[in-house]
Formats: structure tokens, C-alpha cells, sequence
């Protein structure tokens, strides 16, 4: 069985098709010769990546799975949220997102915060969305250099080290992406 990930990221897919059964063989965009840029115009972080999957297996016809990710920060009333990746603007820029963030918190002591996942799945003609949630809280500075994004301010509840400071397996195991793949992968093991 053939699916589609609506990814051009090589490891992140490689990864999950090490975590799947050989009998399904994880498609790139650009290995259904997808190269066009998929619209994220929703206003929320589901809603992106519902659209992301519905315009592969729309546009496609293949079976999909698409996911989306998002900042949410308690005291700023859920933002970044589905606008994180540009939350300084355009182009897209993780320092300038982290230095407007750090900003914004600065006289507040509420540091809540989560990071959101949600992967939309396109299988045999039915959608199902799976979420996984990461909680902690956003540092008064900078600390560590693995990961991407925000990862250098996201303290994870539970430990003393942001992402940044963790070893990437240690990340994937607690990390909204990490649980959100966790429970696809789950479910299309069902499937065997
Ligand atoms: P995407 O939906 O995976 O592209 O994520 C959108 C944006 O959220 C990224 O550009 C990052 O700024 C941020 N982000 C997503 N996942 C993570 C993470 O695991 N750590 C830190 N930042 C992340």
C-alpha cells in the first residue's frame, strides 16, 4: 500500500517509514511529482493540515497524511499558534520568532505554554486526525543548540533542559510531534 506524506522533508519521512510496516511504502510530494507549494490559508493549526491532505488526495488521488505544528502561549491568548513558523514575518525565521517571544513575555510571569501537533490522515475514502500535545513553559533566554524553531525556549514540564538541550530521541519520545506519529503509527499497525 502506497501513502503519501505531504512532506518534502527527507528524514522526517525516512523516519516514519522505519516506524511502519513494509507493507506501506511512505510516498514524498515529490515522488508523486508534486513541487507546487500546498496552500496553508486556515486559521487554525487542524485546519492547515486538513487542507494539506486534502489537496494531495484531491488533487492526487492518493491516500495522505499531512501534518501541522504550533506554538501555543497561555498568557498571548494562544498565539503564535498556527501563525509560528512567520510569527515575525516573512521570510520565516526562527531567531526573529524567538526574540519577538521573549519580548512579548517579558514583564509576564505567566510562561504556559504548549506546542500542538495534528496529523490528518486521508485513508480509503475517510479522514481522521490525530493530536498530540507537548506542555511546559517559555524561558526567560536562549539555552542549548539541537533542534529547530523555538526549541531553545521551550522548557518541556518535568524537566530542568529545553528541547535544545536534549538528544533528539529523547525530544521525538515527549515532543507533540513525537505523540501525534506515535498514534498514527498505531493505527495503521491496526491495519496489518
Ligand atoms: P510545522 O507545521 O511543522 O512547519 O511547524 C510550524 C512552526 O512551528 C515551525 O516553523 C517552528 O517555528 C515551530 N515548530 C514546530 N515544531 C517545532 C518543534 O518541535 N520545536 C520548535 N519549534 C517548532
Amino acid at each position: 500500500m502506497q501513502l503519501v506524506f505531504a512532506s518534502n522533508n527527507k528524514n522526517k519521512i525516512k523516519e516514519i517509514q522505519q516506524l511502519l510496516p513494509t507493507t506501506i511504502q511512505v510516498l514524498s510530494l515529490a515522488d508523486i511529482g508534486c513541487h507546487e507549494e500546498i496552500p496553508e490559508t486556515a486559521d487554525t493549526i487542524e485546519g492547515n493540515a486538513i487542507l494539506k491532505a486534502n489537496y494531495v488526495t484531491k488533487n492526487y488521488g492518493y491516500d495522505c497524511f499531512a501534518d501541522d505544528t504550533g506554538l501555543e502561549v497561555e498568557a498571548l491568548n494562544g498565539a503564535p499558534g498556527v501563525y509560528s513558523a512567520r510569527y515575525a514575518g516573512e521570510p520565516s525565521n526562527s531567531n526573529a520568532n524567538m526574540d519577538k517571544l521573549l519580548f512579548a513575555l517579558q514583564q509576564e510571569q505567566n510562561r504556559e505554554a504548549q506546542f500542538k501537533t495534528v496529523i490528518t490522515l486521508n485513508f480509503k475514502g475517510k479522514q481522521k486526525l490525530f493530536e498530540g500535545v507537548a506542555k511546559g513553559s517559555i524561558t526567560m533566554v536562549r539555552s542549548g543548540i539541537e533542534g529547530f524553531g523555538y526549541d531553545p525556549v521551550f522548557c518541556p514540564n518535568g524537566f530542568k533542559e529545553t528541547f535544545a538541550e536534549m538528544p533528539s530521541s529523547l525530544k521525538n519520545e515527549i515532543s507533540h510531534r513525537g505523540k501525534a506519529t506515535q498514534l498514527l503509527i498505531a493505527f495503521l499497525n491496526d491495519l496489518k
